[in-house]
Formats: C-alpha cells, structure tokens, sequence
C-alpha cells in the first residue's frame, strides 16, 4: 500500500513543520495540490526539483491523486517560473497525466496552504483548520520527490538546498542528512567572515545570530534554504529585539492605522485576526486576569500564522504584530484557554487586491542586491565525514533508536523507528559507517567505507 511505503522510508513534508507523509495521506480528497509556489524570497530548491524531476513529480502527483481518489491534480506555481512550467508541462504531456498547472502571480504568501487552497478550490479553510476539512491535500514538491524515492523501495537520506544572500556563489546542494550546515554555509563561500544565518527564508525562516549555534546546526529532513546576511543585517538584528521593547513601542508607536490588519493573510481568507487591535491592548495583558475578558481581547492572536507580513512588509512605524501574536499565542495555551475556532470563515473581498509582490517585498526586506544573484542549474554534492542525526526531525514522538554504538550500517538503513501507532516517522543512516555515539535524542555516523 502506498502509505506503507512511504512510512517505510520516512518522508515527512519537506515544506514546512516535518508532518508524517503516511499520516497525512491516510485520507480520501477530492483536490491534490502539489505546492511549488515558493513564495519566500530568496529560496531556490522547489524550482530546482521541478526543473530537474519533472517527472517525477508527476509521476508521484498522479500515484497519490489515485490513492486519495482526487478527482483533481493540481501542480499550483507562479506564472514567473516559465522554466519550470515549461518543464513541468513536458513532463505531464509525455506522460499523458491528468495533472493542471495553477499559475499564480508572484506575490506574498501565495505559498501558504489556506491561501492556496482558497486560490485553487475555492473554499476556505476553517480558521486553524487544515486543507482536508475542506476537501484538499496539499504537500509540498520536495515532498512528491520524496514520494516517488519512496515508491521505489529508497528512504530519504538526502536533502536538496540552497544557499543564498551574502555569498560569493549561491548554491544548489545535496547532502545527507544531519550534514553540518558550516559545511554548506563554506560551499557557497560566504562573503565575509562574520555573518548572521537564517534557515529557511527571510520571512519564516529561523534566524541564528551565535556562532557556536551555527556551528551545532546539521541538516534536517525540513532544512530547504540557508540564507547568509552581513552581520547586524535588520532582518536579523529585529529578530534580536528583546519582546519587553517590542511590546513597549507597540504601546507608544502604534499608529492604529490598521495596515497590518489589511495585508493579514488570514484576515483576507476571514478568519477572526485583528492585529491592530491586539497592537493597541497589549500592554494590558499582564493586568488581565479574567479568562473571558482574556479571550475577548487577546483570542484573535491564536488564529496568527506568524507570516510575518505585517512586520516585515506592512507596519509603516516597523512595529512586530507578529512577535506580540506570538506571545499572545503562547500566553493563552499556557492559561489553557482553548479559543473557539470560526468552521466557515467568509473570505474577505480583499484577498485578491493589493497583494504583497515579492520584489517589492525584497526591497522592503533590503534583499535586492541578493535576489539577483541564482543558484544556477547546478547542483553539488557533498560527503561530509560525520553526520549527526536527531531523531525528532517531524511533527510529534521521536523515532526510537534500533541501533547500538559502534554497530556499522548502510546508507538507507533503519537507524530509528517510529512507535507503533504514535505520530511519528522513521529515520534512516544517511551514510555508511560507524555510529560513534546513539542516545534518544540522536545518533552520530562516522563515514567509513
Ligand atoms: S504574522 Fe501578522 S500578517 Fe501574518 S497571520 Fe499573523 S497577524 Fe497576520
Ligand atoms: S500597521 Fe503598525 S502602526 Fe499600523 S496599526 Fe498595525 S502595528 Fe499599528
């Protein structure tokens, strides 16, 4: 059975928290929609894999299509991409598939799963709802390469990158999993010496600023992008800004002038989200003792997405609705208030105008000088000599260690299996060699041929 192969090799989604494939496919949908928006600047491995596994990704598209028993396949991208159109539109051709393009415009967060589903199907997805509840599946295409592997009887060992921003050569890479990710940081040969990271993209993407964290990163089966930026850059150094002062200039800054409630991506899909109002409240939260009163004033934080629009793109005093609905979020799950969630939102009018572009983001982001600059065609390898391999790279229970220290293993063999019946997936040795260290938490490989 599909979902037994893919279990069997340990796909989890490769865009975005690392959910279990074989869980997430355990279901019927009308609509699959096979994500390859990439809609953060500055990342180049989605329209890597549609311009080199075309037809892979079709092939996996139209075996899961099958499973679900979609009667739609939809591939969503941005119109921009004419290469991987072209690609993409070859392949589904010479294999007569019954799988569409979506074309989109170029445009903040048109990768988003609520808004490409509202997009592609029309129907929007309740607020902390996901895409089944409304009929459609949507998994990333780096997943669908995953998928197909998978289909072959291959676990996923490997994971493609990009590695972009400050550097003298941005790169496209394949490493194996739990590679250091100083080592793909040295193969694009970073600008200067001294620089911030973030992994993943400018707008979501997890910033490290410390060297010594830098250092202990490895490659995760979610790691998609790393993104170098010169020491200090303000997309790294606001991320620094320690919440007292955030919360403090909303409270003296905040102009109430709404901006970041329009441009809110799930306020335009009509979920219940408001960060103005938020903004202008918050410096009353630790005074708010009253569950109700709480809820009534701080609940709209729990729909937040954490995009980061309306900080990095629609505050025009460079205030973070973001952080604070991030607090808020963690305050109101830590006084266990369960906020009620709207099943049938009614999208708001506004959702198709006045969008975000990405370059006029990238300018905003001060990535311009960066987002001229592609990683090419080209795509290189790396094997590094140890790999470091935590056994929580998805969404809920660790993979438990099958192995022992100083037991050899193959590339692709089992190293970690999910508990039976948890939310979990497998791991797999992602190089030959020795296992120098395993504990619950992770296992080290050393190479050794
Ligand atoms: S981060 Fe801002 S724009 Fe994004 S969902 Fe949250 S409040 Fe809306
Ligand atoms: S966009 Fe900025 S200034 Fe305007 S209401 Fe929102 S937080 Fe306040």
């Amino acid at each position: 059975m599909l979902t037994d192969l893919i279990k069997r090799a340990g796909v989890v989604g490769a865009g975005g928290a690392g959910f279990p494939t074989h869980v997430k496919l355990d279901a019927k949908a009308d609509c699959l929609i096979v994500n390859a928006a990439e809609c953060e600047p500055l990342i180049e491995t989605d329209k890597y894999l549609c311009r080199t596994y075309s037809e892979e990704i079709i092939d996996a598209a139209r075996r899961v299509g099958a499973h679900l028993g979609a009667g739609r396949i939809v591939i969503a991208l941005k119109r921009k991409y004419t290469r991987e159109i072209e690609a993409l539109g070859r392949a589904i051709h010479a294999r007569g598939a019954p799988v569409e393009l979506f074309l989109m415009d170029a445009f903040y967060p048109a990768g988003d799963e609520q808004i490409i589903v509202q997009l592609v199907c029309g129907r929007p997805v309740p607020e902390r709802g996901i895409p089944l509840a409304v009929g459609a599946v949507v998994d990333n295409v780096g997943t669908m390469v995953g998928i197909h592997d998978a289909l072959q009887g291959t676990p996923v060992t490997e994971k493609y990158l990009s590695v972009t921003g400050a550097v003298e050569r941005p790169v496209m890479l394949k490493v194996p999993l739990g590679t250091p990710v100083l080592d793909c940081v040295r193969a694009a040969r970073p600008a200067a010496q001294a620089y911030d990271l973030i992994v993943g993209g400018p707008m979501m993407g997890r910033v490290c600023t410390d060297a010594g964290r830098i250092a202990a990163l490895r490659v995760l089966k979610t790691t998609g992008n790393l993104l170098l930026l010169p020491k200090g850059h303000p997309l790294t150094a606001r991320a620094e800004k320690p919440l007292r002062r955030v919360i403090r200039q909303a409270q003296s800054a905040c102009l109430q002038c709404r901006m970041c409630t329009e441009q809110c991506p799930r306020y335009r899909t009509g979920h219940r989200i408001r960060p103005h109002l938020v903004m202008r409240s918050v410096f009353l939260e630790y005074l708010t003792e009253d569950r109700d009163k709480y809820e009534r004033m701080y609940g709209d934080a729990a729909n937040c997405s954490e995009c980061g629009l309306c900080e990095l793109y629609a505050c025009p005093m460079g205030l973070s609705p973001r952080r604070v609905n991030a607090f808020l979020k963690g305050r109101l799950r830590d006084l266990g208030i369960d906020v009620p969630k709207n099943p049938a939102p009614e999208v708001r009018e506004s959702i198709l105008s006045g969008k975000a572009s990405t370059s006029r983001l990238e300018a905003r982001l001060g990535l311009r000088e960066y987002a001229r600059r592609h990683a090419g065609d080209e795509c290189l390898t790396l094997e590094p000599e140890r790999v470091t391999l935590p056994f929580s790279q998805h969404i809920g229970r660790p993979a438990v260690p099958v192995k022992k220290k100083g037991a050899r293993v193959e590339k692709g063999e089992l190293l970690a299996q999910a508990p039976e019946g948890a939310l979990s997936a497998h791991l797999h040795a992602s190089i030959g060699g020795v296992i120098e260290s395993i504990d619950e938490q992770c296992a080290v490989i050393r190479r050794e041929s």
